[in-house]
């Protein structure tokens, strides 16, 4: 039997040991302020890998969202734009920071969020943009930022797929107001859990200091609200190691990716991930679409394939404004999510991560060809 193909895996080697067993030995686990050495030099280095003034570290991808949203001070009636085809969190931090999440519809060629949408969804009450780089291709920023701009709203990108990928020549995280990435043990790069917000607002970046750490201004002087949104100097260690690695691991995505459109190129049924000029994929996930497919047909795909050993898996399998929760929040606001919907009903992922070698992929393309060709 092989071994099963998994979506995602992680890439840890002696010298993650190292930095973690170095952590221990030195008793500073964390620190009061969230600001070890440690974290430190992880925030310095991840600062300048994005080419961004700021970084601050913080305990994972969804405590990067919410306390980006925490400092907009935001009031129940302010309206958030952003997409539905996507994790639930940053919804989710939109709720928690005291908002109302209004979900734009999506671009049918890139998955990301559709710039007229969001210019359809704008009104007086609209404070802020959460364009999401899905799958790690950036969300078409220049005329999102331009809409933004002219009506004084902020701009906050969920990068946390996205690490390292490039809107034309920009590292995504340093085009908008803020930037959040996730370390969580999927992403291009991993902390276990971990995130980290970006920025070039000095001002931004002071807010988001105290609110990590409970809303203190100084010591004991507690100015905002906040919460313990700390990263502890383990994690800031392994940090610190996998960003060094993270162009080598981007290649090895990159290269599987471009096997994989190889091998597929040819299958009249697929629908396979576009790289339009100028944007500069991340590759955490290679999101292919079964023409005219329901999501019947797709299942069965992804579960013939997981008989063969292979872990395709569907991201994002019902879109947030149809989760439960978000279901009544969407229903007061309700626009066409068309595309959304149906493009949730196509969509499946394969495994391309740094792991997986060209044999794989050959298994991957041949099973998935025969599996298409009886269908
Ligand atoms: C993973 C992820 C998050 C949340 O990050 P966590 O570290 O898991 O909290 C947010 N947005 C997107 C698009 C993600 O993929």
């Amino acid at each position: 039997m092989r071994e099963t193909i998994k979506i995602n895996d992680v890439c840890f080697d002696k010298e993650e040991f190292k930095a973690v067993e170095e952590v221990l030995k030195s008793g500073i686990l964390t620190d009061k302020n969230g600001m070890g050495p440690k974290v430190l030099e992880f925030e310095r280095s991840f600062a300048s890998y994005i080419g961004v003034k700021y970084a601050i570290a913080v305990s994972s991808g969804t405590a990067a969202l919410h306390a980006a949203l925490m400092a907009l001070d935001l009031k129940p009636k302010d309206e958030v734009i952003l997409p539905s085809l996507t994790f639930p969190a940053a919804a989710e931090a939109v709720v928690l920071a005291g908002g109302t999440p209004v979900f734009a519809d999506i671009n049918e060629n890139t998955y990301c969020i559709d710039v007229e949408s969001i210019e359809d969804s704008i009104t007086k009450n609209t404070k802020a943009i959460i364009p999401v780089h899905l799958y790690g291709l950036p969300a078409d920023m220049d005329p999102i930022m331009e809409l933004a701009e002219s009506k004084d709203i902020v701009v906050i990108e969920d990068a946390a797929q996205a690490h390292g990928a490039l809107y034309k020549g920009r590292k995504v995280g340093s085009i908008g107001d803020m930037g959040c990435f996730s370390f969580y043990a999927t992403k291009n790069m991993t902390t276990g859990e971990g995130g980290m917000i970006t920025t070039n607002n000095k001002e931004y970046a002071e807010i988001l200091r105290a609110i990590r750490n409970h809303g203190e201004s100084r010591t004991n002087w507690n100015t905002r609200l906040g919460h313990n949104y700390r990263m502890s100097e383990i994690q800031a260690a392994l940090g610190i190691v996998q960003l060094k690695k993270l162009p080598d691991f981007l290649e090895k995505r990159r290269r599987n990716a471009k096997k994989l459109t190889e091998e597929l190129n040819d299958v009249d049924k697929l629908i396979l991930p576009k790289e339009p000029e100028g944007f500069t994929h991340a590759w955490n996930l290679y999101t292919v679409r079964v023409k005219g497919a329901n999501a019947t047909k797709r299942n069965k795909i992804v579960a013939k394939l997981k008989e063969k050993g292979i872990n395709a898996a569907v991201y994002y399998e019902t879109p947030t404004h149809l989760l439960p929760f978000y279901m009544n929040i969407h229903n007061n606001v309700k626009k066409d999510l068309s595309i959304t919907e149906k493009v949730s009903h196509q969509i499946f992922s394969l495994p391309i991560h740094p792991k997986v070698s060209f044999e794989d992929i050959e298994y991957i393309s041949k099973n998935l060809k025969k599996i298409l060709g009886r269908m």
